[in-house]
This record gives structure tokens, sequence and C-alpha cells, in this order.
């Protein structure tokens, strides 16, 4: 057993795990428990194994530590509970906890390790339908390994305009984070073209680094910490207009995690916002012309919606694209089985989960289902494939963009190309 050298984290949560009165409200709504109806499984079973740890009446073991990886970090669980448990944040200071009481286990000190040095992300970028036990290809429109060299680094305002002109728009900085930057760089892509259309310098600049969330679900806090504050020195240096980004989880972790993880450097964190968040009042409805017929299903990121608040504002942003008919799914909020680092450590739960989401997809008939995830993304398009389904799965800001460049002069982007094949 590794000697503990730091404050147990669950100390802090002690009173919070108090207030929990066993009554199972949250299970109803978890997704690891809805698939397999295991206690352990459920935030109530969490909770109470974590209590039992806190309390020395359990070890922590391989298989504690495993039934809080099957964890999505979805917190539907904490929109039930009467008691206002925060059972979140109490499950990732108990992976953390049990990290410093036994260390993490071989999987995810190699995620860690990859997460940790980009050339590895790199490389992953073309090993990551075996990495994330996805299908290649199943994303539309821009799976793993697509050109990862080629538009890293990018300083997008240069390509339209004179060092002049350019000078005189406004920067904005855009926050990839990993899933994008190494997975989906059609959805860069398709942010930067939007946000120059608005008329902004686009800056994507070399050294940012992961946001931190895959450390927070691995229990490494300290891992977590580090990045935030390289990253906030980044973003800090370049004076922007704006801080972007088009990953729920990035975004999330931004705003409700880097206050706590600066607060000992005393670093101010930096105002990131959504892409939706961002769109929300700069969107014409004039610019934009139709690039979608037929229905349309919106997908909530767990980390979107619950955890910035903004699924409103994203409905919004895609009712807002002229033509799209939007159909909403049976709970559209449930989590699609990718979070948590799921996907990674337990694919036949994440894979259950995700095809539960693919048949409420199915069900509204829908040719294109929308989300603002990259994660939430690759997993849908996984599970639709695996239900043998022909959706279309894209970012909103795909479709915004392929609207702008169809009301401008009809060329065709990748995009445009996908919208046409679920047309036809
Ligand atoms: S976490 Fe809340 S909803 Fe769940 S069992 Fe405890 S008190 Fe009930
Ligand atoms: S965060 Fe989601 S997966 Fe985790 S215990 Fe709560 S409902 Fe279940």
């Amino acid at each position: 057993m590794r000697k503990r050298t730091h404050q147990n984290p669950l100390e802090n949560y002690r009173k919070d795990i108090s207030r929990c009165v066993k009554c199972g409200a949250c299970s109803a709504v978890c997704p690891s428990f809805r698939q397999d109806r295991r206690e352990s499984q459920s935030p109530r079973g969490r909770i109470a194994l974590i209590e039992a740890v806190l309390d020395g009446r359990l070890a922590v073991s391989d298989l504690y530590q495993d039934r809080l990886a099957t964890c999505a970090g979805c917190m539907a669980c904490e929109g039930q509970c009467a008691s206002g448990v925060p059972v979140t944040s109490i499950i990732l200071a108990a992976k953390e906890q049990a990290v410093q009481e036994s260390g993490a286990g071989i999987v995810q000190s190699v995620l860690a390790g990859a997460l940790r040095h980009e050339a590895v992300m790199r490389s992953l970028s073309w090993l990551a339908p075996v990495a994330l036990h996805f299908s290649k290809g199943s994303v539309a429109g821009g799976g793993a390994g697509q050109g990862s060299r080629k538009i890293r680094n990018a300083d997008y305002g240069m390509r339209n305009g004179s060092g002049q002109q350019v000078a005189a728009r406004k920067k904005v900085i855009f926050y990839p984070g990993c899933a994008i930057r190494h997975f989906q760089q059609d959805i860069q892509q398709s942010t930067a073209a939007v946000l120059e259309h608005l008329g902004y310098h686009v800056v994507i600049p070399d050294d940012l680094k992961c946001c931190g969330r895959p450390f927070l679900s691995l229990g490494d806090r300290d891992g977590a910490r580090n990045l935030a504050e390289q990253n906030t020195r980044v973003l800090a240096a370049l004076d922007a207009e704006a801080v972007v980004t088009a990953c729920a989880s990035c975004g999330m972790t931004f705003k409700r995690d880097y206050p706590e993880l600066l607060s000992r450097s005393g670093i101010r964190p930096a105002a990131v916002m959504d892409i939706h968040e961002f769109l929300a009042d700069k969107l014409a409805a004039s610019d934009l012309s139709t690039p979608l017929h037929g229905r349309i299903t919106w997908h909530d990121p767990c980390h979107l919606g619950r955890g910035q608040g903004l699924a409103k504002t994203a409905r919004s942003v895609v009712r807002r694209i002229p033509g799209v008919m939007l159909v909403e799914m049976d709970r559209p909020d449930q989590c699609c089985g990718f979070g948590g680092l799921m996907r990674a450590v337990h694919p036949a739960l994440s894979r259950g989960i995700g095809r539960s989401k693919a048949r409420d997809i199915i069900a509204t008939g829908a040719a294109t289902v929308l989300t603002g995830c990259p994660g939430c993304r690759m997993q849908i398009a996984d599970s639709l494939r695996l239900e043998g389904a022909e959706v279309a799965v894209m970012h909103t800001v795909q479709v915004i963009e392929a609207a702008l460049r169809s009301a401008e002069c009809g060329v065709q982007s990748a995009e445009d190309r996908e919208i046409e094949k679920v047309r036809n």
C-alpha cells in the first residue's frame, strides 16, 4: 500500500456524504445503473461504498476503483437529489483518494501518460479507433487522424486578408481540446470558418494543453492543476476579445473546475465561452440559407446542458438555421455513455448506454442528429452504426458553416457534401 502523503480529499465531503439518506431517487436517471441494474453502479451504491471507505469499514481495492470508474460523470443524479448531495464531486474526490492510497490502474496510467504528451496524442489520432473502441470512419465527415499535423496551431485570420485587415479584426482564441485537435479537426475548421465569417481573427495557440478533465476523471487533481495553470498562462498572454471552445467538457472544466484548481496559484481563470453561447447573439438568420431539409434532432451533452446550463441556448442557435425542423428525442439529456473515460475503461457498458441513446434518436425519424461535443459525436456515430442506422452526426458549427457557405456562394464544404448525402 502506498504511503499517504496528501490530506484525504474525501474529508472535505464528509458532511455532504452524511446528507445522503439512501432514498435511491438518483438511481432512476443514472445511465450505468439503468444499463446493468447493479446497486454498486448506482449513485446511491457508490456513495455507500465511499462512505464505508471514509469510515474505515472498507479498504480501497481494484473492485472499488472499478465501481467508481463506471460513473460517466453525467451529473443527472444531482438534479434528482432533494438533499443536494454533490455526487459527482464526491466520486471525483473518491477517485483521487483511491489513487493516493493504491495508485492508478494500468489502463488509467497509460491514458494519463498519453494525454501528457502531444506526440503520443498525435499518434493516437491514428490509433484512436483501437484506443477508444470505436469504429474507424463512424464519425461522418472527419474521423481519426484527419490531418492532425496539417492544421494544428493555425492562425486562421491570416488566410483571409492582408496583415492590416487582420490586425483590425477582433481576436478570438479557439481552444480545441484534445478530442477536436487530435480526432475531429473538421469541427475546428468549421468553427474557425464561422468565426471568420463574423469578422474575427481566429488564433489557435500552439502550446495549449489538455484542459485537465481526463485527469480529474482519473483521480489526478495535481495533474489537472498543472494543466490549468499552463493553459491559463497561455490564454492570458494573448489578450483576446474572447476564448471560445466547441467541446462541452472542456468548457465545463474551464468554468467549473479552473477556479478551484487555480486558487492556490492566485492566477485568474480565463473567461471561456462555449461556441453556442458565443454565437447566440451574433448569428443573424438573414446570413444563413437552408443547408438541411427534413427532421433533425438534438442531443444535449451532459457537460453543456447540466454542466454549463446551455441546453436552451444551444437549441436557440440550432433553431435559427433556416429549414431546420427540430424534433426532440425522448430524454435528449440522457448521457450517451462516452463520459468520465467510460468509453476507454468500460467499453461494453459504454456501448450499451450508447445504443440506448441511438434507439431514442432513431425513433425520431431524424436524418441528422446535432450535438455540441466531439466526444458525444464520436460515441453517437458509433452507436448508430451498431444499430444499423444511417443518421448523420454533426456538431452545430458544421451545419452553421454549411448554412453560411450556401448563403454566400454555394461553395460545397465537406459538411455540405455530407448533408447532400443525407438529402438523397
Ligand atoms: S444521493 Fe440523494 S437522491 Fe441519491 S440516494 Fe442519496 S439522498 Fe437519495
Ligand atoms: S454522474 Fe451520472 S453516471 Fe455518475 S453516478 Fe451520477 S447519474 Fe450515475
